[in-house]
């Protein structure tokens, strides 16, 4: 009873913020809504935008594959779309929160490279930023507070994350942020903001080592997206709400891969790999019934993945020890 008096507040509180979020969504325009470039080839070569980066650093698959010709299955997925939508409203809702801050110097859209130099306008609401080989759907650019040195931007990239706790991928796409701003500008922009959570904390983020970690990545993907052929899928959490779900389940079948094992981590695929064993079918034969000394009856059963996979190839319910009904 207490407990439920603890969070009915907040589940309503947290009920008002989805509808208020979607009410204002509704009537925002379109502006809001993620801006993607129709082709992903530039003059420079491939167009590494936000929307790839981010792909990349879920899957090297799934950035493959959302670079390649056969898009259609993008945001098709419900998990994905509703995630979108979450994302959407959540940057909808900031930005106006920050514009009611004070409207004044505020612009919406894409500012002129002077107006990007000179720092004309204190508040930027989404804009597309490309330069030369990378493009990015920025969510805000504020202006800093002090003036800042002239090879440094004197704007502050933010991004909006809907959830409580901000990851190392957050931090790196808003380093893709502030590497396309500087590319765009030639001025490096050295710190800035993640507003996350249901409270719309601010975190504010030193740059320099992000911006570096995020050129090497970059590289690495350049490199990936030219190489031709997409690297094998191998089914991670993620693609519980990937578009490319289906496909890629389908090949990691027919293959009988060590992915299909929930719980298997990478070092241990790549141990198994060392040993010579690359599908299920191959780990199953490693499983050993053991009958376990009598100091170790109170001990807990260990996780046996071969036995899992032994279950996987005989479609079979396998039980350890003697079970209690
Ligand atoms: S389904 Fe999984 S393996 Fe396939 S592209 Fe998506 S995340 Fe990558």
């Amino acid at each position: 009873m207490l407990s439920l008096q603890f969070w009915a507040p907040h589940v309503a509180a947290l009920l008002i913020l989805f509808d208020y979020d979607a009410n204002l969504a509704r009537h925002q325009p379109l502006f809001y809504r993620q801006r993607h470039p129709a082709e992903l080839n530039c003059k420079h070569g491939v167009l590494i935008t936000d929307q790839l980066f981010d792909a990349y650093l879920k899957c090297k698959t799934k950035a493959h594959l959302t670079f390649g010709p056969d898009r259609s299955g993008e945001s098709s997925h419900p998990i994905c779309a509703w995630q979108q939508r979450l994302a959407e409203h959540y940057q909808a809702n900031g930005c106006h929160r920050l514009r009611s801050a004070d409207s004044a110097d505020c612009f919406v859209g894409d500012p002129s490279l002077e107006d990007l130099k000179s720092a004309k306008y204190r508040l930027i609401i989404q804009p597309y930023i490309t330069a030369q080989d990378v493009g990015s759907n920025i969510h805000a650019l504020e202006r800093e507070a002090a003036p800042t040195q002239k090879r440094n931007s004197p704007y502050t990239p933010i991004r909006f994350v809907p959830v409580e706790k901000v990851s190392k991928h957050h931090r790196l796409m808003l380093a893709f942020d502030a590497v396309v701003l500087w590319k765009a500008s030639g001025q490096m922009p050295t710190k800035g903001t993640i507003i996350h959570g249901f409270r719309h904390t601010a975190l504010v983020l030193k740059l320099d080592a992000w911006i570096h970690e995020v050129e090497s990545l970059i590289g690495k993907l350049r490199t990936l997206l030219t190489d031709g052929s997409p690297p094998d899928p191998v089914l991670i959490q993620h693609c519980k709400e990937c578009p490319f779900e289906a496909d890629c389940r389908k090949k990691v079948t027919e293959k009988d891969d060590l992915s299909l094992l929930d719980g298997l981590g990478t070092t241990d695929r790549a141990k198994l790999n060392a040993k010579g064993i690359f599908t299920v079918t191959q780990l199953a034969y490693t499983f050993r019934p053991r009958r376990r000394p009598k100091h170790q009856a109170s001990r807990r059963e260990k996780y046996h993945l071969a036995l899992k996979a032994l279950a996987i190839r005989d479609r079979k319910i396998h039980v350890v020890g003697m079970p209690e009904l």
